[in-house]
Formats: C-alpha cells, sequence, structure tokens
C-alpha cells in the first residue's frame, strides 16, 4: 500500500507538498511556498521571524509538523515539544529526496527548510533557475532552495562574538540530482556557473567553500521516471515514481497550448503506456474553456506595438522566457530594442549555457539591459559581472529618454519608481502581459499602476480595470497573454487519455470540476484533504 499525504496545495493554488511512502521508503513531491495561506497572517513589513527559525512557520501552519523533516540548524532542541498534541504532528523517518517540478517558489521555495541531506531530484534547467533566482534576488530565509546559510549551532552569550558569527558568509549548497541528462557531460561554463559566488571570503575568516557538485538521479532508492512538461518557465517536468502499488505519476504544472507543448503531449503517451496506478494533476485553469497561444500574443502584441510612436512599456514576467522571446520578436519587427533588467540578463544567460536555441545577449542587436538610475554604486557581484560582460549593451533612463520611440522597456510594476527620470511623453504605451488579480495585496497594486499610468499620462493596453468589484481585462484588449496552465477541456483529456485508475487534484480552487467531469469516465476521482492520507 502505498501513502500519499497531502501538506499544501488543497483548495489553493500553489504550496504544494505531498509526502509519499511507500513501506520505508519515502519521497517529497515538490515543498513549496503557501503563499495564500502566507498572506492570511504576513506582508511585507510583517514577516516571520528569521532568528526563530522554524518556530513560526510551523505555528502558523506554513509547514507541516514532521519531526526529522527539517535542518536541526534552525531549530532549538525543544522545539517540538510543542507540537506533539498537533494532529499533524509525526515523527518522520529517513526522506529519499523531494522531486522538483519546477522553479516557481510556490513548488520550490520551502525547500529552504529541508534537511541537507534530502537531496533535489529535478531538471538541470530547474536547477540553473533556483540558484540564478537566488544569486540575484536577496532570498529572505524562507526561500533559500539552492543553498543557504547554516546558523551557529551554539549561539555564544558573549554580543561581540555573535556580531562576529553573523558576518559569516560561508553557504551551504544543496545536494541537486539531475534527471534529464548526464551532469557529467555539461559544459565547463555550465559547471564553473553551479559553484560560482558560494566561496565568499570574510575579512577576519576564509570560510569554506561548500558547493556540492550536481549528482545523477539514479541512486533513487525509486525507480524514477522525469518527463519535460510544457509550463511557463523553462524546465519544468511531471514525474513518475514506480511503487509498490504501480506508477504512482505526479504532473507539477502544465500546458497542451504553450510553445512546448508537444512536450507535455509525450508525458501523455509515455505515462498511458505506463497504465498507472494513480495521477496526481493540477486544477489551475480548470474554469477555463479555451486558450491564447503565444503566437496570438505575438500577433495581438505586434498590432498594438506597431503603431505607437512613443515609448512602449511590457509588463509580464521574464522568468517566463517563451513571453521574453515573443516580446524580443516583437522588437526586432517594429525596430525598436528590448530593454531588460540586469537580473533577467543574469537569467537568460544562465538558461542558455544548457539551451543552446536561447539567444546571446552580446550577439543579440535588439536586446539591451537597463541599469536602474538609483543602482548601489557597488552592486553585487553577480550584477557587475553583468555590466562588465555586456558593456556596450547598456542603456540608461537617459539613453531612454531621449529616443523613447526606439525601445521597449520590460518593466513591472515595482519597477515604475524608474519613470520620473526616463519623464515618459504622454501618450506612451504600456503593455500588460499577465494574469488578471487575484487576491486583495494585487488589486491594491493595480489601483497604484492606474494612478502611475494616469500620473504620466499612458495609455494602457490590456490592463485589468475595476467594475462592480471584479477586476477584468476589457474583451477588445484580451489576447496578451498565454496561461501557463491548461484549461479546463485540456485537463480532462489530460486526465481521459493518461487513464489512471485514481485521479487526485491538487493546486485548484475548484477540485470538485474533476468529479463533476469524470463520474462516468472510470477514473475515480478522490479529493485529497488537507493533511489527510490517502491510500493507494
Ligand atoms: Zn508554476
Amino acid at each position: 500500500m502505498v501513502r500519499l499525504t497531502f501538506y499544501g496545495g488543497i483548495n489553493e493554488i500553489g504550496g504544494n507538498k505531498i509526502l509519499l511512502e511507500d513501506g520505508d521508503r519515502r519521497l517529497l513531491l515538490d515543498f513549496g511556498f503557501p503563499y495564500k495561506r502566507h498572506k492570511l497572517f504576513y506582508e511585507e513589513y510583517l514577516k516571520p521571524r528569521g532568528g526563530a527559525g522554524l518556530l513560526d512557520p510551523l505555528v502558523m501552519g506554513l509547514l507541516p509538523p514532521l519531526e526529522g523533516l527539517y535542518r536541526d540548524d534552525i531549530m532549538s532542541p525543544e522545539l517540538w515539544q510543542q507540537f506533539q498534541d498537533n494532529p499533524l504532528y509525526r515523527e518522520l523517518g529517513r526522506v529519499d529526496g523531494v522531486l522538483l517540478s519546477h522553479a516557481h517558489l510556490d513548488h520550490s521555495g520551502y525547500i529552504s527548510f529541508l534537511r541537507d541531506d534530502i537531496p533535489v531530484y529535478t531538471t538541470a534547467v530547474t536547477a540553473f533557475i533556483t540558484k540564478a533566482m537566488q544569486d540575484s534576488s536577496r532570498a529572505d530565509f524562507d526561500q533559500q532552495v539552492c543553498y543557504f546559510s547554516p546558523k551557529a549551532q551554539e549561539y555564544p552569550t558573549d554580543w561581540k562574538q555573535k556580531a562576529f558569527l553573523s558576518k559569516n558568509n560561508t553557504k551551504q549548497q544543496r545536494q541537486f540530482c539531475i534527471a534529464d541528462r548526464n551532469p557529467e557531460a555539461l559544459n565547463s561554463d555550465a559547471v564553473q556557473f553551479w559553484s560560482w559566488g558560494l566561496w565568499e571570503k570574510t575579512k577576519r575568516q576564509k570560510t569554506g567553500l561548500f558547493s556540492c557538485p550536481l549528482d545523477t538521479h539514479s541512486r533513487c532508492a525509486f525507480n524514477l521516471r522525469c518527463f519535460p512538461v510544457d509550463h511557463s518557465i523553462p524546465g519544468a517536468c511531471a514525474w513518475g515514481i514506480e511503487t509498490s502499488s504501480g506508477w504512482v505519476i505526479y504532473s507539477g504544472d502544465l500546458r497542451l497550448h504553450g510553445k512546448r507543448g508537444e512536450l507535455t503531449r509525450r508525458f501523455i503517451g509515455e505515462t498511458a503506456e505506463l497504465r498507472p496506478k494513480a495521477l496526481i494533476l493540477e486544477g489551475t485553469g480548470v474554469e477555463r474553456t479555451s486558450n491564447v497561444t503565444e503566437q496570438e500574443v505575438y500577433q495581438n502584441g505586434l498590432k498594438v506595438i506597431a503603431v505607437s510612436n512613443e515609448l512602449v512599456i511590457a509588463d509580464f514576467s521574464p522568468r517566463d522566457v517563451d513571453r521574453l522571446l515573443t516580446f524580443l520578436q516583437i522588437a526586432k519587427d517594429t525596430d525598436r530594442k528590448l530593454a531588460i533588467l540586469p537580473k533577467d540578463a543574469y537569467l537568460l544567460k544562465t538558461v542558455r549555457l544548457l539551451e543552446t536555441g536561447i539567444p546571446d545577449i552580446a550577439q543579440e542587436d535588439s536586446l539591451v539591459i537597463y541599469q536602474e538610475t538609483t543602482a548601489s554604486k557597488s552592486p553585487a557581484l553577480w550584477m557587475r559581472n553583468i555590466y562588465q560582460e555586456y558593456d556596450s549593451k547598456i542603456v540608461l533612463a537617459s539613453d531612454v529618454k531621449s529616443a523613447q520611440e526606439q525601445f521597449i522597456l520590460c518593466f513591472s510594476f515595482f519597477d515604475l519608481n524608474e519613470l520620473p527620470s526616463i519623464c515618459p511623453k504622454p501618450g506612451s504605451l504600456y503593455v500588460y502581459s499577465s494574469s488578471e488579480p487575484h487576491n486583495e495585496e494585487q488589486e491594491i497594486d493595480f489601483r497604484r499602476l492606474h494612478e502611475w499610468l494616469k500620473r504620466f499620462k499612458f495609455r494602457g493596453f490590456g490592463l485589468p480595470v475595476e467594475s462592480n468589484g471584479e477586476w477584468q481585462i476589457p474583451d477588445v484588449e484580451r489576447g496578451l497573454h498565454a496561461s501557463g496552465h491548461a484549461c479546463g477541456t485540456d485537463l480532462l483529456q489530460i486526465a481521459q487519455q493518461i487513464k489512471p485508475e485514481v485521479l487526485i487534484p491538487v493546486h485548484s480552487e475548484h477540485p470538485d470540476f474533476y468529479i463533476n467531469h469524470l463520474n462516468s469516465s472510470g477514473i475515480k476521482v478522490i479529493l485529497p484533504t488537507l493533511g489527510g492520507t490517502i491510500e493507494v
């Protein structure tokens, strides 16, 4: 009997944390950051206390109380006494690994808390993106997926000593096991990138090099299959796990309508042949009945940008490399330059280490890098390297200001504070190519975004507007965002073609969709509950 216990991703989009147990072999399927629950309690200025380690996320129900699962450098020895009466409390034996489906934090974020001897199984691209994301951000203690700074075990009582310890820059990298290629066949640039930055010295003490070379997935206690799938970030995959009850398939996040939809189709064909016992399937987009394709995003974006004679801002997630390439093509077709931020350049350069089809920034005439006006005089090392490597590609606010009609700026809401330096001319265009707000905080940000656009007399296109308390993109301005998730009809098709004995929906606000639509299909749908176990 295989036991599947669900600690996240239940009636919510994201935060997936699934424990698979087969005898004394155990795996986690993703270990994501639970945005929705986190937002119930926390905001920008009220965060879990880094110094309190595991206590805050455990008490607030953000992490399941599973003794033996977490790093011991971030807990006090008495910690678990407090949770013995919690109905979800358990002492967990050895966990053989976490299967990471992709690098979105709602699937990967809380890997930060796991014991460092639990290996992370994933694709090479996902491993590299987790590192690039962490290198280029000030990742909070609860989002340090690729490497972390171990806390001193014994806190010194002398305050001076404590100050010294906090300067210690030791970083410990997790063991990543690559399932889709041979780590020994990676080129030297890729190998170098993996350990880059993990040897920082402090003035008083040279700390150890704690890089951990990539390994293969063949040593896992389970026979695993990794299936690349199409999603809104490169490197996404689904997993097949051969258990004593048969194959268990975990979809991660996926779609059929993206540029790499073929990957998802191959996944469906190959898993159907395994005649799986169970399919754990995402259901983000169950209520949608149709999809916008990336090709439509290109056509619709081109149509509106081609007739603009002023500055264009394109608002989309640059981690969605397909979307970035769509806007790069639009920039070429309209004789503009696409200006991306240094962190986006770093990500693009990183993915190119593994996927040669990604453009080389140095060779791509239509691609430039925007240097923030108020950037620090001593930028972080990764950023300094980007500025140095692409020296001739750097544009400043003054460059954009004097030739506004020549640029498409890849800005999001959070970059708008650059506008006072750019002074966009009235009638500049703001193209919104992302999803509608799905929580209160995002709605507040959208109100602010509209105020910014009013202040600088922008013309918005594809922007959600509020009417009767609902935020919606006007019908005539739709078609500028291709979702990372399959629509309801596609999801049903995926389920029916794979035809598992049991289907378990996760990552959805409407999991009963599957019950309503699959009741006569011969597939048994079981809805998981938070902390509940399903035996297959
Ligand atoms: Zn995702």
